[in-house]
């Protein structure tokens, strides 16, 4: 267990580092600084290393290592949990290789379905996975702060959010307190996918992502810009709760 672990991480730092070093002599050569040769918003960590190397990455890298976390976490194959490795280095800062837009409902754990670990992953939960003002602003921060070059929007099999949608489209039900505005945001979804082939329910859960993906790929100033320029991927996912695979829909 311990050396698959080892593997784990010895891999990605040496990898990291190879990046890096080739990241900073390109930027010597063109008298650049890091955050020159990358766009990004100048922060603390480009003046030294980062807390966590190996997150240093480019967007598609980053889908590549998320869904390889996925296929090990699938196959019952996730790295051992150990909180004492990276304390040191999560204390001067994070810089998380990517963010997670996922659904709140407890059998979905975005850390453990990705087999991560804390600094990793920069997680905003709410029970439907849709965007409001709040949500923007959360991954703007961690995409033009923290430099996270990939967001998922991760929705799930079986969402209640999904199911409230679609009550309140199909029977006009409605929900005490403020649910019905969770049903409410979701119902453009419902209503999109009413023609689409297949299984409704899994039809909403998926066009639910989708819409929130197009959202934030257009979403200006700061995600649409940095999308333009190929700094920022975002891509949707749904989480199977019986087998716990992430499969790609948008
Ligand atoms: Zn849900």
């Amino acid at each position: 267990m311990c050396d698959t672990y080892n593997k784990k991480n010895i891999n990605l730092r040496q990898n990291a580092s190879k990046r890096l070093f080739l990241k900073s002599a390109a930027a010597s050569a063109l008298g650049l600084g890091m955050s020159g040769i990358t766009g990004r918003v100048a922060y603390a960590a480009d003046v030294g290393a980062p807390p966590l190397p190996e997150n240093v990455m480019t967007p598609d890298e980053a889908l590549e290592r998320l869904m390889a976390g996925n296929a090990r976490y699938v196959a019952g194959q996730s790295t051992p949990l150990n909180f004492e490795d990276d304390r040191a280095a999560l204390v001067i800062g994070q810089n998380p290789y990517a963010s997670i837009l996922s659904c709140s409902d407890s059998r979905v754990s975005p850390e453990f379905c990705f087999d991560e670990q804390r600094g990793d992953l920069f997680v905003a939960r709410v029970a439907g996975n849709y965007l409001t003002t709040d949500f923007v602003a959360t991954l703007e921060y961690a995409a033009a702060i923290l430099h996270a070059p990939l967001i998922m929007v991760l929705g799930h099999e079986s969402c209640g959010a999904v199911g409230a949608a679609i009550g309140a489209v199909d029977k006009n039900r409605q929900f005490p307190g403020h649910i019905q505005s969770m049903a409410s945001a979701l119902a453009p979804a419902v209503r999109a996918a009413k023609n689409m082939p297949g299984e409704r329910f899994a039809n909403v859960v998926k066009m639910n992502v989708i819409r929130n993906v197009e959202k934030l790929k257009k979403q200006p100033p700061v995600l649409s810009k940095l999308v333009a320029n190929k700094k920022l991927l975002v891509v949707g996912g749904v989480y199977s709760l019986k087998t716990g695979r992430v499969d790609l829909v948008a």
